[in-house]
């Protein structure tokens, strides 16, 4: 009985609120046509770990390591090498899996692709043979030198330029790839380079890259914006929180192909080296990486790789940097 006298009142209210309804949507067929909709006010999404006033120090190149100088090849052996891993079946790879071109998930096929994906394969290949399990690590910038330091990878392919800072806690490979750093901004923005940019405009990178302490050395004026994860800049310019992205350009090639409302301006205005991360401690596994990376380059691979993924998006054409060694 209860509940019958309980549902009556709200089915009344019910039936009230629907002729209310039908009321209103005839007076508003009556009514003008150019009724404004109501106005809602709904915060912008924004990417967690946002910063707009990061503390970000302007970076001058610093080579007194020789950042470019990794381990010889030798004649360290495939076995040898394995022995660095820890389990010697499989081999785990930290990588991005939202950066175009670079390396990314494909939808159609579910693979990861991209330029890093072929280095990082052809390595594990020549360490594991052919039918090789990789156990594919996605991770940010930030993660890349404290998943290495870790354990939780045992090499890193992943937009990563080569320093001394670096050098201090992860070994690096020969230089496989040379990038620098740009600017994407919207096309019709007016900002043709990175002095273009004032006080009044924002510029996001990423947290712990090296492009953050780039742009404060070419241009302090700008107001940085930082997140997390570089590819999440690309919603923050297309929503107009921020008025550019600036990093490497191979990444801004690929958020350029994304969005043709996009273009890359101005020069070049730093050097950025890709390594592959390597735990510290595991030399032969490095000496062994950069044999692969030699063996990549000579048989094709790397130039083949860069025809399919760079070439065009870059608009330049491009040969693999020649390995530096220490020893
Ligand atoms: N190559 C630069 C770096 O290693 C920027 C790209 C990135 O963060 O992955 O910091």
């Amino acid at each position: 009985m209860n509940q019958h006298r309980d549902h009556a009142p709200r089915r009344r209210t019910a039936r009230l609120a629907a002729a209310c309804a039908l009321a209103g949507l005839l007076a508003a067929c009556a009514g003008p046509a150019n009724i404004e909709p109501p106005q809602v006010d709904v915060p912008t999404p924004l990417p967690s770990g946002i910063d707009f006033d990061p503390e970000v120090a302007a970076s001058t190149p610093d080579t007194s390591c020789d950042p470019l100088a990794s381990y010889a090849p030798g004649t360290v052996t495939a076995e040898q090498a394995i022995a660095d891993l820890d389990d010697d079946g499989q081999i785990a790879i930290g990588v991005s899996q939202s950066t175009n071109l670079m390396s990314y998930r494909d939808p159609q096929t579910n693979r990861l692709e991209g330029f890093d994906i072929d280095i990082a394969r052809a390595v594990a290949e020549a360490l594991l043979g052919p039918d090789v399990t990789i156990q594919w690590v996605p991770m940010t910038s930030g993660d890349r030198v404290t998943f290495l330091q870790e354990d939780r990878v045992d090499l890193v392919v992943r937009t990563m330029s080569i320093n001394c800072e670096r050098w201090n806690d992860i070994e690096f490979s020969a230089e496989y790839f040379r990038a620098g750093q740009r600017l994407l901004v919207a096309k019709d923005s007016g900002i043709d380079e990175v002095a273009d940019l004032t006080a009044d405009h924002s510029v996001c990178t990423g947290a712990t890259s090296t492009s953050g302490g780039n742009i404060a050395a070419a241009n302090d004026q700008v107001q940085q914006v930082t997140v997390p994860d570089f590819n999440d800049c690309l919603l923050l310019l297309q929503q107009g929180t921020v008025d550019a992205i600036s990093t490497d350009d191979t990444i801004l090639a690929g958020m350029a192909v994304q969005d043709p409302t996009l273009h890359i301006v101005g020069d070049t205005f730093s050097v950025e080296s890709y390594g592959i991360g390597v735990q510290q401690g595991n030399t032969d596994l490095a000496r062994f990486v950069n044999g692969a990376l030699e063996d990549l380059i000579a048989d094709g691979t790397w130039k083949t790789s860069y025809d399919e993924w760079l070439k065009v998006p870059l608009g330049t054409d491009a040969n693999a940097p020649t390995a530096v060694y220490r020893d």
